[in-house]
């Protein structure tokens, strides 16, 4: 019998949550690609693609472990650490490794899954992982953080490899964490290999990594304002989180001539009239990351602004948005707000920060709205340039990388605008694009 007999999307969304049971955000993630997924199969002779989404969505490997570590005052800790590996039939696994108390094997299961299509998106040789352990880096010495860090690589290094499985930063893992953890692998395995990215420059790591997430996602918001004729410059955003992607975001909104009025951080957002510019950027980047500040300072530091504790910054009034913090941040209240409010385009900076029904709300009012998938993927593709770059044992100059990320990014952008229009309509549905495209892509491979 053909399988499209057997199977529709309720059908399968119902085997998704009884195989995932306490699994939100990971049912969560799966949805919204099996939305756009059935839609695009129906009534062809592509039936079968529902039983690869039913593989995709079910990782290769969850690798879960005990993490222990010594605090400063000799007490042993002991956290959970995971490495999820979702799919490798388009490349060896590849995918950050978050550090966050809300970590939870759900939530690396939603990220690998995403991680799978974006990396697809690209165009590089990559497939699907993500890593991370319920540590919460906060107030920790970096004497901690270095004994954590090792730890958790005592574990970790049996399952990656440079062809194998190749870990990069997120949420709470910069270039720090990445250092301590690539020392351990190296005095374990004794192999120098490009077997994480986001390294320093002194060993191995690649220029503008830092930069690529934030850039890439104002990259690929002016190619969106372009379909309709519109650019950057004049144009007021608002900016949620404050951290690596959120600051790379607003400089480069800055550098083309927009204005930035909001940053934030899980204990509220700031707001400024008159603008965040370069110099603020750089006071903000210096107080998060040097000092770990947080970002209610901001409003004692420039009078201009002012702090809203508790509060996410969607009720501005903005033209454009970038969701740069975590997941499910703007939900359909907000988005319904941003829409109120004169808001023409969404590119989000951070892994599904929209959660379903405010994509729904966004969608319906047929706004610009790029999913992070899409929007965000320029972070991974630079890691991918550190691959290629460690693997021929070279360096690429600035200029060189710049132009790959541009061209990275137009090119997501031209994928999203192959499927994401619906027969007859202008409307370019970037959700339906990145999954469609994505999708075709893994599906075709495997
Ligand atoms: N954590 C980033 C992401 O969500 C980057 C992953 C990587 O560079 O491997 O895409």
């Amino acid at each position: 019998p053909k399988a499209s007999e057997h199977v529709d999307f309720n059908a399968f969304m119902e085997g998704v949550k009884r195989r995932n049971p306490a699994q939100p955000e990971f049912v969560q993630a799966v949805e919204e690609v099996a939305e756009d997924i059935f839609d695009f199969i129906q009534d062809k002779e592509e039936y079968h693609r529902w039983q690869i989404l039913r593989r995709i969505a079910e990782p290769d490997r969850v690798v879960s472990f005990r993490v222990c570590w010594e605090d400063d005052n000799h007490n042993i800790r002991v956290q959970r650490g995971w490495r999820v590996q979702n799919n490798n039939a388009i490349g060896p696994y590849k995918g950050g490794i978050r550090f966050h108390p809300s970590v939870t094997e759900s939530v690396l299961k939603f990220l690998a899954f995403e991680q799978t299509f974006k990396n697809a998106l690209t165009g590089l040789p990559m497939g699907g992982g993500k890593g991370g352990a319920n540590f919460n880096p906060k107030g920790k010495s970096d004497a901690e953080i270095m004994r954590f860090c090792q730890s958790y690589m005592t574990e970790l290094y049996r399952h990656i490899g440079a062809n194998i499985d190749v870990p990069a930063g997120d949420i709470g893992v910069g270039a720090r964490e990445i250092g301590y953890m690539f020392g351990q692998y190296k005095r374990i395995t004794n192999s120098f290999e490009g077997v994480l990215t986001g390294k320093g420059l002194e060993y191995g790591g690649s220029l503008i990594r830092t930069e690529a997430t934030g850039y890439g996602a104002v990259y690929f918001l002016e190619n969106m304002l372009k379909t309709r004729g519109q650019e950057l410059a004049g144009k007021r955003a608002v900016i949620s989180g404050s951290g690596n992607v959120a600051t790379h975001a607003a400089e480069k909104v800055v550098q083309l001539g927009g204005k930035v009025l909001t940053l934030s951080d899980s204990e509220g957002f700031v707001h400024d009239p008159d603008g965040i510019d370069q110099e603020k950027i750089d006071w903000v980047k210096a107080h998060k990351t040097k000092r770990r500040g947080r970002i209610s300072q901001y409003a004692d530091e420039f009078k201009s602004a002012t702090f809203h504790a508790g509060k996410r910054p969607w009720g501005v009034e903005c033209d454009v948005a970038l969701p740069c913090a975590t997941q499910n941040e703007l939900l359909a209240d907000d988005a319904r707000a941003l829409v109120k409010n004169g808001c023409i385009a969404v590119s989000e900076g951070a892994n599904m920060p929209t959660d379903l029904e405010g994509a729904h709300v966004f969608r319906d009012a047929q706004i610009l709205y790029a999913p992070g998938k899409a929007a965000n993927a320029g972070g991974v593709a630079v890691s991918g340039l550190e691959m290629s770059q460690n693997s021929a044992r070279i360096s690429w100059k600035e200029a060189e990388l710049q132009q790959l990320l541009r061209d990275i990014m137009d090119g997501i952008h031209g994928r999203c605008l192959t499927y994401g229009r619906r027969d007859g309509s202008d409307y370019v549905d970037y959700v339906r694009g990145a999954n469609i495209a994505g999708f075709k892509k893994v599906a075709d491979a495997m």
